[in-house]
């Protein structure tokens, strides 16, 4: 398993070339290290090189770390969250990437002390296996949000679909930017929608070609479960 150290050398490198190609700079970018399948360890060590925004999709997995290092990241709920779950999790956190229903943002509305920014997830390749709004729903989705004071759209979250053709992989990404713009250009206080969610391991480079601000990554980063254990056994 490599270190985090050189794969985040490696991640950086490619994505200044991808800024490169899209005109953009590397520091409108934040890179979300996706430690859903290491240790609190691993996870420790991605902390100690810089990489202080931390992804997790399951409350048990956030809620673990955060007995060690709470206060020296920044934590993004990724995953589906569900209603009964909220009451766990959403002041322990700093940014939801999966808002998707009305009765979900209803419940965090209720359960929050403060704010909480919120991704709207969005399904724009329609795969029947992921969660998210279709594209023509978003609008009038967050339109109804309006009513609940705690919830702040930061922007619009997408997972592209498994394939490895780019041009269905860029055209998804297109899509969400395209969506996030017209969200923007409604100008309501608590939807100022200027964020962009998309891009993992293997899609990374394109979508901070078509404008992501938010790159959620973690096998290329900090590996997986199976790499962490075989970590130290020499
Ligand atoms: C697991 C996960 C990632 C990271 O995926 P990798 O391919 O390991 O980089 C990103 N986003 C979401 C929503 C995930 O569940």
């Amino acid at each position: 398993m490599n270190s985090i150290i050189n794969n985040l050398h490696d991640i950086q490198k490619r994505m200044e070339d991808a800024c490169k190609k899209a005109g953009r700079k590397l520091s409108d970018i934040t890179i979300i290290a996706v430690t859903k399948q290491v240790s609190t360890a691993r996870t420790k060590e991605a902390i100690e090189v810089g990489l202080t925004h931390l992804g997790e999709n399951r409350p048990e997995g956030l809620l673990d770390k955060q007995v060690e290092i709470k206060n020296n990241a920044t934590w993004h709920y990724i995953g589906s969250l569900q209603t009964r779950k909220v009451r766990k999790v959403i002041n322990q956190i700093d940014y939801l990437h999966s808002l998707d229903r009305i009765s979900l943002a209803e419940e965090i509305d209720k359960r929050a002390d403060s704010n909480v920014n919120c991704f709207v997830q969005v399904n724009v390749s329609g795969e029947d296996s992921k969660h998210g709004l279709t594209p023509e729903e978003v609008l009038p989705f967050i339109e109804q949000l309006s009513i609940f004071p705690h919830i702040r759209i930061v922007g619009l979250m997408t997972m592209a679909p498994n394939t490895e053709n780019e041009a269905i992989i860029r055209s998804v990404f297109k899509s969400l930017k395209n969506l996030q713009l017209e969200i923007a250009s409604k100008g309501y206080s608590y939807a100022p929608c200027t964020e962009l969610s998309m891009g993992m391991s293997n899609d990374y480079e394109i979508a901070i070609e078509e404008g992501a601000t938010f790159v959620r990554i973690g096998t290329a980063l900090v590996g997986t479960k199976e790499g962490t254990f075989n970590e130290g056994e020499g």
